[in-house]
């Protein structure tokens, strides 16, 4: 099947409410075009460089996610055009993020990664961890970013229900944050959760941004 294909049909397998990221990390740039050409325009990257170099050749209205590990010496590099960054899993780097967001002129969405997989996966913040965060100063006065909800990698494994799980616990950390730290405001309203192999129970559980790149572009 050809990835305006794979688009369509895994299209058909989600709400429309929640949405598709295609993940073309170490795909060619004829890739994106074949699906940008099919309409689907909001891509995801985890590497700075790569990203950079494909922002710069591929079609302006593309909407790019960054969706991997974020060095803070890199943001610069992305941050004058980046959509939505993924994975902010400290106040360090979301203090970059601003920094670099106010010299743009412009304000940076963001989601906050957390730690639901087992002890084998090291990234990600435990909810004590991002209340500290959401009650500090420091946050409290930024101005270049805005935190537009949570996003979790779940364990790779078989067992669908440590998947299952993993994600409800993602879910219920929304919910919790939400209700104490965002409770009169629409910003935050996203959960990035769900890739290939467990989109489905990601949506179950309530996701509302799959990060979808091996069945749409092939595997890698
Ligand atoms: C690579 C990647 C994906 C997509 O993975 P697939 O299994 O190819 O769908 C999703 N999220 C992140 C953070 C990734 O690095």
């Amino acid at each position: 099947m050809s990835i305006s294909e794979n688009i369509h049909k895994i299209k058909a397998q989600i709400p429309p409410q929640v949405k598709l990221i295609a993940v073309s990390k170490t795909k060619p740039n004829s890739s994106v075009l074949e699906a940008y050409n099919s309409g689907h325009k909001v891509f995801g990257e985890n590497k700075v460089q790569d990203l950079i170099l494909k922002q710069k050749d591929l079609p302006k209205d593309i909407e790019w996610h960054f969706i991997g590990h974020l060095q803070r010496n890199k943001v610069k590099n992305i941050a004058p055009f980046v959509s939505l960054i993924h994975a902010v899993d400290s106040l360090r780097l979301l203090s970059k993020i601003n920094e670099e967001a106010l010299k743009n002129d412009r304000i940076i969405n963001c989601l906050m990664q957390m730690h639901i997989a087992d002890e084998s996966s090291k990234f990600g913040l435990h909810i004590n961890e991002l209340k500290e965060i959401l009650s500090s100063e420091e946050y409290l006065s930024m101005k270049g970013i805005k935190i537009k909800g949570l996003m979790g990698m779940a364990t790779y494994t078989e067992n669908r229900e440590q998947i299952k799980q993993e994600f409800d616990s993602l879910r219920n950390s929304f919910q919790e944050i939400k209700n104490e730290f965002f409770k009169n405001s629409d910003d935050f309203k996203d959960i990035s959760m769900g890739m290939s192999g467990d989109f489905d129970i990601a949506i179950e559980s309530g996701s509302s941004m799959v990060r979808i790149g091996s069945i749409i572009f092939g595997e890698r």
